[in-house]
């Protein structure tokens, strides 16, 4: 869920903890800080004014497509107190590298993070770490989306949903749930949400190799992963059953946003390859 295109391999951390000591601290770097509305902050370290408004028509472009997407009404799941979502960015990979562990207590070998904290908790603050590269916020659409998929589809923080990933900041307690997971489902959607249609490299993926559905309901970080397993083939697993599977997606989210996660994994189970076909004739169709 918060792991980046970038951060499948998770490598020992390059800064030592005297070293994130010894760093300015995240006050005097981020000193920039920009609320685009109510729900969306941008704290950042060198924005330009146009960067700035740039980023806030894209996040809120976003927020309204994922609103309507899923008929939300702007009702949160229950106990989610993350009303707004803070990015936090600095100015490129460099300073990311240099400052974010010290400031936020996350590795630094990725392309970003979303934060979902403790959101049952009163007062918790939703953040996402990111980096400027080639003039862009890198993965700025993809980690928001996680926000709103925290907020809206999946009920409890990082570790209350199905996923087997154990590192920094969250430490999720082993052993990892059994399968299936979600990971097809958080990766997927913040792809198909941020990406839309157009994701040419998903799709020429298709040519090279192949995976049933049916399999990729037990994508993971550890087990069952790779970026191209969790990214562009979680891509196209959502968009199939987004576009031609609503009403089974309507039925898990109904289990998932009450983390009611025990029958969300019978469903799949159920499920089974009873799509499986399907599947594979839709790929066929992409273009
Ligand atoms: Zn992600």
């Amino acid at each position: 869920m918060k792991l980046s295109p970038l951060a499948v391999l998770l490598l020992p951390l390059a800064i030592s903890p005297a070293q994130a000591e010894s760093v300015a601290p995240l006050e005097q770097v981020l000193i920039q800080v920009h609320a685009c509305s109510d729900t969306i902050i941008l704290r950042s370290q060198s924005l330009s004014n146009e960067q700035t408004q740039q980023a806030c028509a894209l996040l809120q472009k976003q927020e309204a497509n994922f609103h309507q997407l899923f008929n939300t009404l702007d009702k949160p799941v229950r106990d989610d107190n993350n009303t707004s979502m803070r990015a936090n960015i600095y100015a490129s990979r460099d300073d990311y590298v240099k400052y974010v562990t010290a400031h936020f207590d996350v590795p630094s070998d990725n392309g970003g993070m979303f934060l979902e904290g403790l959101p049952h908790i009163d007062g918790n603050q939703a953040e996402f770490v990111a980096y400027e590269k080639q003039g862009q916020i890198w993965n700025l659409a993809h980690e928001y989306v996680h926000y709103l998929d925290g907020r809206f589809n999946l009920w409890g923080d990082f570790c209350a949903s199905l996923h087997d990933s154990h590192s920094a900041p969250e430490y999720c307690p082993q052993p990892a749930p059994l399968l299936p997971h979600l990971v097809w489902w958080s990766e997927g959607i913040a792809e198909y949400i941020s990406q839309g249609d157009n994701n040419p490299k998903a799709i020429a993926i298709t040519k090279e190799q192949n995976y049933a559905l049916s399999d990729l309901f037990n994508t993971s970080y550890e087990t069952n992963g790779g970026s191209d397993r969790v990214y562009r083939w979680g891509y196209l697993a959502v968009r199939y059953m987004m576009e031609q599977q609503r009403e089974k997606v309507e039925t898990m989210l109904s289990f998932t946003r009450n983390g009611d996660y025990a029958r969300y994994q019978a469903l799949v189970k159920q499920w089974g390859t009873s799509m499986d076909a399907d599947f594979q004739a839709w790929l066929k169709t992409l273009k």
